[in-house]
């Protein structure tokens, strides 16, 4: 049965199981055991025996992966202990020594921190291209050792827009794969598989989570190449999600349509609110008409433009710094996707392993501030940032 997504999420982890839970229960067991011949299994055979050890596969985790690869119209999703981990599958999967990357900047901190000791390590090369200009000069950096474009749409932490479709043509084109980190989006507002994307990656701490008591993360796409990353780089790296953590995104997702709704409308009356405020020069939302990536955001996201917003601070640095140690209600603290409001300051924060010529490059202003806007009262979010504006 067709379902929209607001159903998906809440209708997605079904299983039969003989007990009829509504609500899945959690399998915490490490290891299976085998059905003996009499119990209808065969002696050591892990294929008729079904699950055998829950680093290699288990019953709860399977069920996010199930639920996940729905949301983000996949063939197949994995599950890992953290978006890192996921990252780290998807590059140590995809690519043999020497050959390269193409990513856009600004990325997740950790993202470019493990790109760079990567590269360091001499194991692959990586080329960054500003967001900003991302979809004319990818070609030009394309060569014969390029095998993947990763990039970020809306990117953290200026939340430039790349065209999806636009990147995902060209990387037909040169037959190489495009990898999208969906994790400010969510399945909600965009589903970049659906646009030529060939993986999605997912951070399931922040929105799909939703609740800051988890870490978390997926890759999703085609199946081949799927089973084997599960078969070599989760299975043997093993950075495997717990049940525990699979149980708590699953029920996280059961109210992620309804959160990704008041989360975005929330950020759409902030970054208005800042947009007119003499205190702030510059508004980074991809819902303001004014802002750069809004046409392409308009066409390959649905439902609003989520919850995450940055902007630079008159005052520079100090204002900045000022403004977030002024704050009342939204929380000082890294990481995003939250119920709450999270208030962060990148260039020292999220960001700080970035030299000064990176964070430059990346385009991340020393008084930028990064606003993952919760679900509170929007009324009560702007009364505490008026608050600390007027005392920076
Ligand atoms: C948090 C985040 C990651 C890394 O995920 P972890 O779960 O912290 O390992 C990757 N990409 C983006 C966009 C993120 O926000």
């Amino acid at each position: 049965m067709k379902k929209n997504i607001e159903t998906e999420c809440v209708h997605s982890a079904k299983i039969k199981y003989e007990l009829r839970d509504v609500s899945p229960p959690i399998h915490l067991s490490s290891t299976f055991y085998f059905k003996s011949a009499q119990e209808g299994g065969e002696l050591f055979d892990g294929k008729k025996n079904g699950y055998i050890y829950t680093r290699i596969s288990n019953p709860t985790i399977k069920l996010l992966e199930e639920t996940i690869k729905n949301l983000e119209k996949g063939e197949k999703a994995l599950c890992f202990a953290s978006g890192m981990g996921a990252i780290s599958a998807l590059i140590l999967g995809v690519l043999k020594q020497g050959e390269k990357v193409i990513f856009s900047e600004p990325l997740y901190g950790g993202t470019h921190a493990l790109f760079k000791r990567l590269k360091e390590k001499g194991f692959f090369e990586f080329k960054g291209i500003k967001a900003s200009e991302f979809e004319e000069k990818l070609k030009k950096e394309i060569d014969k050792n390029t095998k993947l474009i990763y990039i970020e749409t809306p990117a953290n932490p200026t939340l430039d827009i790349i065209d999806i479709e636009e990147v995902a043509k060209i990387a037909k084109e040169k037959g190489i794969f495009l990898a999208v980190d969906n994790t400010f989006a969510t399945p909600y507002h965009q589903n970049p598989l659906e646009l030529g994307s060939d993986f999605v990656i997912h951070s399931m701490t922040k929105y799909l989570g939703g609740h800051t008591d988890l870490i978390g993360g997926a890759l999703i796409g085609k199946k081949e190449i799927l089973e084997e990353i599960d078969k070599e780089e989760r299975a043997h790296i093993g950075a495997v999600l717990s049940p525990f953590n699979a149980w708590l995104v699953l029920r996280g997702i059961k109210t992620l349509a309804v959160r990704m709704k008041a989360h975005s409308e929330n950020a759409r009356t902030l970054a208005n609110f800042l947009n007119e405020h003499p205190k702030v020069e510059k508004v980074f939302y991809p819902g303001l008409e004014n802002f750069k990536g809004h046409k392409v955001a308009k066409k390959q996201m649905r439902n609003g433009f989520s919850g995450m917003l940055s902007f630079i601070h008159k005052n520079g640095k100090k204002g900045a710094m000022k403004f977030i140690d002024s704050l009342k209600l939204c929380v000082k603290a890294v990481s995003l996707g939250a119920v709450e409001t999270l208030v962060e300051h990148p260039a020292s924060m999220t960001h700080s392993t970035l030299s000064e010529e990176e964070l430059i490059k990346a385009g991340i202003h020393p008084g930028l501030i990064r606003i993952s806007v919760g679900i509170e009262n929007i009324e009560d979010i702007i009364r505490d940032i008026e608050r600390a504006l007027s005392k920076s």
